[in-house]
């Protein structure tokens, strides 16, 4: 009985148990999806499609897309499970904004290429120091860029900004990332950092994704004393910013 004890307050060890069992339940559906999907073509492909080289071929590449989303899917909730095991940031450390956001740029390269779009920066001139910790950081700014390319208005482009800020809570570190894209509607926008949640447009559906990489944004930017301010417009595009406060 002596865990009992351990909680000082018992209807938040409540919520925490409730999320818990929520995350649970929502992984596993998630999980069953492509599994279900990769099941019912192997019976297939004993089957009626046996002897058919044409309907083989498209139903391997189908499976072949579904594993994909499932090691997307397991790397996203370890990452998510690796960020609650360590809840504090090793102290001291300090992340150059600039390089790290200049290493996604450059690696999104091909992403943006094969959607049609460019990516642009927008520096501000100056040395551009947080503490934090520089893989966490690097993760954030991946997400948002590649939301952007993902979602953004094919033959655009995308622009990223980096600037000081003296807003309050206190001096830091702004980083813009912006599409020219379909924009999500205002009754979604407070919602689409929750895990597993995705917009259930066409768009959204058809663009490779799991739900959880704005949720990742939103854990990292947390432990980090950030935050994360989404504007977005139907038709016109999003622009999701990033503030680190600079001490
Ligand atoms: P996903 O893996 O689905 O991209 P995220 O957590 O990154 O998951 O985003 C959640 C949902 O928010 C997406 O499915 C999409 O519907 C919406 N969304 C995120 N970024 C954008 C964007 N730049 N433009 C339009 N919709 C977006």
């Amino acid at each position: 009985r002596l865990h009992v004890l351990l909680f000082k307050d018992q209807s938040e060890a409540r919520r925490i148990d409730r999320m818990r069992a929520d995350f649970i339940a929502n992984a596993s559906h998630e999980m069953r999806t492509p599994l279900a999907s990769i099941a019912g073509f192997i019976e297939t492909l004993r089957g009626p499609a046996r002897n058919d080289p044409a309907a083989r071929e498209q139903f391997l590449h189908i499976m072949q897309n579904q594993t994909g989303r499932m090691a997307r899917l397991i790397d996203d909730m370890l990452s998510l499970s690796r960020l609650e095991m360590k809840p504090y940031l090793k102290p001291g450390a300090r992340v150059d904004v600039k390089q790290v956001v200049e290493s996604v740029v450059d690696s999104l390269g091909p992403l943006a290429k094969e959607n049609n779009l460019v990516i642009e920066r927008d520096f501000a001139d100056g040395p551009m120091e947080v503490p934090g910790d520089r893989d966490e950081l690097y993760q954030v700014f991946e997400n948002l860029l590649e939301n952007a390319c993902k979602y953004g208005q094919d033959g655009d482009r995308v622009v990223v900004s980096i600037a000081r800020t003296d807003k309050a809570p206190q001096p830091g570190i702004e980083v813009t990332v912006r599409d020219f894209g379909p924009g999500i509607p205002e009754e979604h926008i407070p919602r689409v950092t929750e895990r597993f949640y995705r917009i259930d447009s066409e768009t959204a559906q058809s663009r490779k994704g799991t739900g959880l990489g704005l949720a990742i944004v939103k854990h990292i930017l947390t432990r980090h004393h950030g935050r994360l301010s989404i504007q977005s417009e139907l038709g016109k595009g999003s622009a999701f910013t990033v503030y680190l406060p600079a001490n």
